[in-house]
C-alpha cells in the first residue's frame, strides 16, 4: 500500500510537473519592435533559460487594438511598444500588470519608467531611448538659428519647419515635454509659432521630412535619431548625398537638454506566466541585452555606463549629449492636453 503511494504520487508529481513544465516553456510576446536582430536576442534568451519565445509581430496601434478585443482570454504575456505616449495609453486602458522587480528598478532610471502604483508596482519599463532632434539645411540655414526648440517657432525660421503630423506620438511626446518645460500657455504660444513657420502642412514620416530638408524645400524639421542613423549607416548614394547637405542638432544643450523618448515594455494584465514574464524584461536590461537591442534599430540602451559600439551615434553626437529629464510618464500623461492644444493653434 505504501509503495502503491508512493508510485501514486510520484506519477502525480510528474504530471503536475509536466504540466508546470508546459507552461514554462512559451513566452507569448506581442511586439511593435521589427528589427531582424531581435531575433539572435531572442535566440539568446532561450538558450539561457529554456524558455521559447513565440512572437506576434504588428505596429503598437494594431497591439493596443489586438489586446482590447482579446480582453481577459489574452495569451499576450510581454508587450513592446515604441513610444511614450503609447506606453502611458497602455497603461491607462488597463493593459498592462504593474510589477515589482529590484533588477528593473535599479538598473532603469526613475524617469524612464512608469510612475510607482501606491503598492510600488511599475506598470511599464522603458529599455530604449532616442532622441528628437533638429535637422537643417547647411546652405541656407545658420545652426544658431535652429539650436533649441523654441527657437524654431521663431520668425527668423518663417516659411521653413517642416514636420510630420502634430497628433503623431512622438510629437505628441516632445510637445507634452514642452508643456512640462514652459507651462501650457507658452506651450501653445510656441505651437502657433510653428504653425506661422510651416514651409507646408505637415506630412510623412520623419525621413520624410530630413530629405525634404535636403532637397531644399523645407529649411528646417523634426526627426528621431535613428531615422538620421539608418541614413548615415546606408550604402545608398542618394542617402549619402542626404546625409551631406543636412546638419544635425541636438537641441536645448545650454538648457533643459534635449527631449528623450524610450521604447519599453511592460507584462501583460492577463499573462499566466508573470514570472517568466519579468524574467524575461530583466533579460532585456543585461548589459549585453542593452546593446543589442538598443542597437538593432540605433538606440542609445537605458543602462548607464555600457560602452556604445554604434558609429553612427558617435557622430551624430561627438560622443555624448545633454537630454532633458522630466519624468516620461508625465509627458505620456499631457497628450489630451496637448491635442486640445493643437486643436485650438491649427496644428494638423
Ligand atoms: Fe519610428
Amino acid at each position: 500500500m505504501r509503495r502503491l503511494l508512493t508510485v501514486l504520487s510520484l506519477a502525480s508529481l510528474s504530471l503536475a510537473g509536466s504540466a508546470l513544465h508546459a507552461q514554462e516553456q512559451v513566452l507569448n510576446l506581442y511586439s511593435a519592435r521589427h528589427y531582424p536582430t531581435d531575433e539572435a536576442l531572442y535566440a539568446d534568451f532561450t538558450k539561457a533559460t529554456g524558455i521559447k519565445i513565440n512572437r506576434v509581430d504588428s505596429d503598437d496601434a494594431g497591439i493596443v487594438t489586438r489586446l482590447k478585443a482579446e480582453g481577459s482570454a489574452s495569451p499576450a504575456d510581454v508587450i513592446l511598444l515604441v513610444d511614450a505616449a503609447r506606453l502611458w495609453r497602455g497603461e491607462v486602458d488597463g493593459l498592462f500588470l504593474p510589477v515589482r522587480s529590484k533588477v528593473l528598478e535599479a538598473a532603469i532610471p526613475t524617469q524612464l519608467h512608469a510612475k510607482p502604483k501606491e503598492d510600488g508596482g511599475i506598470a511599464w519599463f522603458g529599455l530604449s531611448t532616442r532622441a528628437r532632434v533638429v535637422v537643417y539645411d547647411k546652405l541656407k540655414v545658420n545652426k544658431q538659428d535652429v539650436d533649441t526648440y523654441e527657437k524654431l517657432a521663431d520668425p527668423v525660421n518663417k516659411g521653413r519647419f517642416c514636420v510630420r503630423s502634430g497628433s503623431h506620438p512622438y510629437n505628441l511626446s516632445l510637445f507634452g515635454a514642452m508643456t512640462e518645460h514652459l507651462g501650457p500657455a507658452q506651450t501653445e504660444a510656441w505651437l502657433k509659432g510653428l504653425v506661422a513657420n510651416m514651409a507646408r502642412s505637415p506630412q510623412g514620416g520623419d525621413t520624410d521630412q530630413i530629405k525634404a530638408v535636403a532637397s531644399g524645400e523645407c529649411g528646417v524639421a523634426l526627426t528621431n535619431t535613428y531615422y538620421l542613423a539608418r541614413l548615415m549607416r546606408s550604402s545608398n548614394p542618394a542617402d549619402k548625398a542626404v546625409m551631406a547637405r543636412v546638419g544635425v542638432v541636438f537641441p536645448n544643450q545650454q538648457s533643459w537638454g534635449t527631449h528623450v523618448n524610450v521604447a519599453g515594455g511592460a507584462v501583460a494584465r492577463h499573462s499566466k506566466n508573470t514570472t517568466q514574464a519579468v524574467k524575461f524584461l530583466e533579460y532585456l536590461v543585461s548589459p549585453a541585452a542593452q546593446n543589442h537591442f538598443a542597437n538593432g534599430n540605433n538606440e542609445w540602451p537605458v543602462v548607464k555606463g555600457l560602452g556604445l559600439d554604434n558609429p553612427a551615434l558617435q557622430t551624430m553626437t561627438g560622443g555624448n549629449f545633454k537630454s532633458e529629464l522630466v519624468p516620461i510618464s508625465a509627458v505620456g500623461m499631457n497628450q489630451i492636453k496637448v491635442q486640445q492644444m493643437l486643436d485650438r493653434v491649427g496644428f494638423k
